[in-house]
């Protein structure tokens, strides 16, 4: 079986439904195709909105509305006459208005409330595409992913249950052998044992996507993108870049971590452990070959790659009594970045200080900076651009600082990585 996954992008008008659903219609094969499916467009980052105890009176009425509007109108032009599809619409509508008003609107549930809203995304957005593939006669199955893929209660964070989900996927497969030409289930969220809906958190669907094809011993992934392939860089920060047609497992998990957006960095993992071949696949050019991940020993071609994070802070810790930066101190402050959920993008110590570079997550970093002040001393930059290059040549650094000043650099033999001021 083969694993497709369609990002919000690939789905964000009833024209890119159409171009989505075409894709689907040259794959069918004789084993039913399993279709991941994110949210539409930019709807998670509305769903956001809506949360209790995040949402604001008087903007969330607005966006609720365009949500409703949205889908609707994306349901309409594809399936005018269907009036089943705008009753389901209906269903998941005042399911999430019940939420978002019966849920416990307080910063203890946040997360709790966060997953059970801003799942409904994924659903309306499968719900809706199930329905038109069907009226086109793809006969397609849509799988609710709370059923497939279990996690346990780390809600916005969900951890899979491996054997669980393993035992439903394997389940499912038996269910759907010579019954249906695609399987269509939504990409980002979960769900607990008891029932409760979860999410793997942002941008999770290449991964859920990796864990069907994990559970499915899959023949391949392939993710569906806006963009020709794995590109050497980001196209908003680029203007020259190259595609890189293949991508050793170790290199692309590397640049995940080190924040390449084009793939989730858990995606990686699971399907290099069943070795099944990822490729990266433009929805604008489908018949182009795109990149693949997979059993290589180097990239190709070799070329830099660059990431680039902007939005960063640099903090400078010192202990209070100029003693030195010793492991009881780095124990305290792991701890209070562990507890608020904060990672460190890089980091560096010195005898008296010690830096970390992090995204600047106002809400987060206040309260690391509050409670750090309790015990260190602290300083810190902001507005910094935290540059990674991967096969970097001197040539290439300097181009890329263009004069700035360097707050921070770190090199290894194969990874130059610069802290330097947004331009
Ligand atoms: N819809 C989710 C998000 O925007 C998941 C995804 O797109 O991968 O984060
Ligand atoms: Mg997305």
């Amino acid at each position: 079986m083969k694993v497709f996954k369609f990002g919000g992008a690939s789905v964000n008008s009833a024209d890119a439904v159409r171009n989505m659903a075409q894709i689907v219609q040259c794959h069918i094969e004789s084993e039913p195709l399993v279709v991941v499916v994110s949210a539409m467009g930019k709807t998670t980052n509305l769903l956001e909105k809506l949360v209790p105890w995040a949402a604001k009176a008087g903007e969330a009425e607005v966006l609720r509305q365009q949500l409703e509007d949205y889908h609707r109108s994306i349901a309409s032009a594809l399936m005018p006459d269907n009036k089943d599809i705008q009753q389901k619409i209906d269903d998941l509508l005042t399911d999430l208005d019940t939420l978002c008003d019966t849920l416990p609107a307080d910063a203890e549930h946040y997360n709790y409330n966060y997953d059970q809203v801003v799942s409904h995304g994924e659903l309306l957005s499968t719900t809706i595409i199930a329905d038109y593939l069907n009226n086109l006669g793809i006969n397609t199955l849509w799988a609710d992913a709370r059923q497939l893929i279990k996690t346990d209660s780390h809600y916005r964070e969900g951890r899979v249950d491996w054997s669980a989900t393993e035992k439903e996927i394997k389940n499912l497969e038996l269910r759907i052998k010579n019954s249906y030409h695609v399987v269509l289930t939504q990409g980002f969220i979960g769900g607990t044992a008891d029932g409760h809906t979860t999410t793997l958190g942002r941008e999770g669907s290449d991964y859920s996507a990796a864990i069907l094809a994990y559970c499915l011993e899959a023949e391949s992934v392939t993710i569906w993108k806006d963009v020709p392939g794995f590109l050497n860089a980001d196209p908003k920060f680029f203007t020259d870049t190259v595609k890189i047609s293949q991508i050793p497992y170790n290199e692309a998990i590397e640049l995940a971590y080190y924040g390449a957006s084009v793939i989730h960095p858990k995606t990686v993992k699971p399907i290099q452990n069943k070795n099944i071949p990822l490729y990266i696949r433009s929805f604008i050019t489908p018949d182009s070959e795109g990149s693949s991940v997979g059993n290589y020993h180097t990239i190709s071609p070799e070329t830099p790659l660059y990431i680039f994070k902007n939005d960063q802070i640099l903090l400078s810790i010192l202990p209070r009594d100029y003693s030195f930066i010793a492991e009881d101190n780095l124990q305290v402050i792991f701890g209070l970045l562990n507890e608020l959920g904060i990672r460190v993008n890089l980091m560096q110590n010195s005898a008296l200080s010690f830096s970390i570079c992090v995204d600047n997550h106002p809400q987060r970093i206040g309260v690391l900076i509050e409670r750090l002040k309790s015990m260190f001393r602290v300083r810190y930059n902001e507005n910094l651009q935290l540059i990674t290059i991967r096969y970097y040549t001197q040539a290439v650094i300097d181009h890329i600082v263009a004069g700035r000043p360097i707050l921070l650099e770190q090199r290894s033999r194969t990874t130059e990585q610069i802290i330097v001021p947004c331009k």
